[in-house]
């Protein structure tokens, strides 16, 4: 069986987590969690960086900290995955789905303005599989009307656009280091980046069940008590060894991700139009987070699923339009007409990638789609 992910693992993780065991500090915010956050800070330049225990978690903590009240309006792609509209649901917003792009799949920047109303507080990209939104224009848009940007950028970690890390681009961005995405602190994982400064104190307290407990930690401040509103955002010193090992790996992952991306575009290319294929924009640097590609018709890409599991390759689909789901049709309505979400996501299927999958395995793989469609 050729799986469609495999948790990516360096060698050094036991290392690590057997030096925080050792330590007596298990609880949020030790030293491996301090290291983690400083690389992040570090190799993608943002003014702060915050471990969660997951990007869900961390969408949640950007929800808080924007002060998101009940019928407030947050846009977003509807083709996304649950976390990203959760988050503002949670907080009694409403959601505003706005169609993709057919080349990225990412939000229709040129759709959003027509989106924004005077109750709309935020605006949401996810990068998909690790390409950049149009930061630059949704920047503008945002600015213009006075509104926050949160990126979704769980896919996206050590992707840029123009030069700048995906999650650093908006006020806020949301990193996952779940066991499906590109680094994984141990199975579940996030990190929240604050981007702009004015934001920080009070992220860290929000974070820290609504006390001023990182700076009593810092010494400034000889006591600490409860502030605001607040959860536990904080992941587990084992979470963060798990993921500081990786984090060291960082460039051989992420070079080993864009071989096979690359290996399966060349392959595919041969028979396969363009237009079935990604696209990846000018000016940025994707991550190789997924391989995705698309079928002529629904019924095409099913009997493609089934005709690649019966050569044992799981080649599974995503996501059902959040627009079209019982709780999406509850909570958001789609803004615009539906030209592409939901067509192109009936059409998608996404090939296994992942860290360290053989070369034997991948040529099974191009070799099985080669004869499904030259049969
Ligand atoms: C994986 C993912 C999430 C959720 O990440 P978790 O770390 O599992 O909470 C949110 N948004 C997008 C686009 C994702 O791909």
């Amino acid at each position: 069986m050729i799986h469609f992910n495999r948790p990516p693992k360096v060698g050094n993780e036991f290392d690590y987590i057997q030096k925080a065991i050792a330590s007596d500090k298990l609880c949020g915010d030790g030293p491996f969690s301090k290291k983690c956050e400083s690389w992040i800070e570090s190799n993608f330049k943002t003014k702060k960086a915050l471990l969660t225990p997951s990007c869900t978690a961390a969408l949640e903590l950007a929800a808080i900290l924007v002060d998101i009240q009940k019928g407030d309006e947050v846009i977003m792609p509807s083709y996304t995955f649950v976390s990203t509209a959760n988050a503002f649901v949670l907080r009694g917003a409403k959601i505003v789905f706005v169609d993709i792009r057919p080349d990225t799949l990412n939000i229709n920047e040129s759709l959003i303005e027509k989106a924004i109303t005077k109750k709309t507080k935020a605006i949401v990209p996810v990068h998909y599989a690790g390409v950049s939104c149009d930061m630059e224009k949704i920047m503008d848009i945002a600015n213009q009307h006075n509104i926050w940007v949160i990126e979704d950028a769980a896919q996206g970690v050590m992707s840029t656009y123009k030069g700048k890390a995906l999650g650093t681009i908006g006020h806020i961005g949301c990193f996952s280091f779940h066991e499906t995405k590109n680094y994984s602190s141990g199975g579940e994982g996030g990190a929240i980046l604050i981007n702009d400064s004015d934001l920080i104190s009070r992220a860290e307290i929000i974070r820290e069940k609504g006390t001023n407990r990182s700076q009593f930690l810092n010494g400034q401040v000889d006591k600490y008590t409860w502030q605001d509103v607040g959860s536990s955002f904080l992941p587990s010193e084992l979470q963060a060894a798990y993921l500081l090992a990786q984090l060291d790996s960082a460039e051989e992952i992420n070079s080993f991700r864009l071989d096979v991306w690359n290996k399966y575009f060349n392959s595919l290319s041969k028979f396969l139009n363009k237009s079935f294929l990604p696209t990846i924009p000018e000016d940025l640097e994707h991550n190789a987070h997924m391989f995705y590609f698309l079928l002529k018709s629904n019924t095409q890409r099913d009997e493609f699923i089934s005709y690649m599991k019966e050569h044992k390759i799981m080649t599974p689909f995503h996501y059902v339009p959040l627009h079209s789901s019982p709780a999406g049709a509850n909570f958001g309505s789609f803004c615009g007409e539906d030209l592409f979400t939901t067509s192109i996501s009936s059409r998608l299927v996404r090939l296994p990638l992942y860290y360290g999958i053989s070369d034997s395995d991948l040529k099974r793989v191009c070799g099985c789609i080669e004869s499904y469609f030259c049969k």
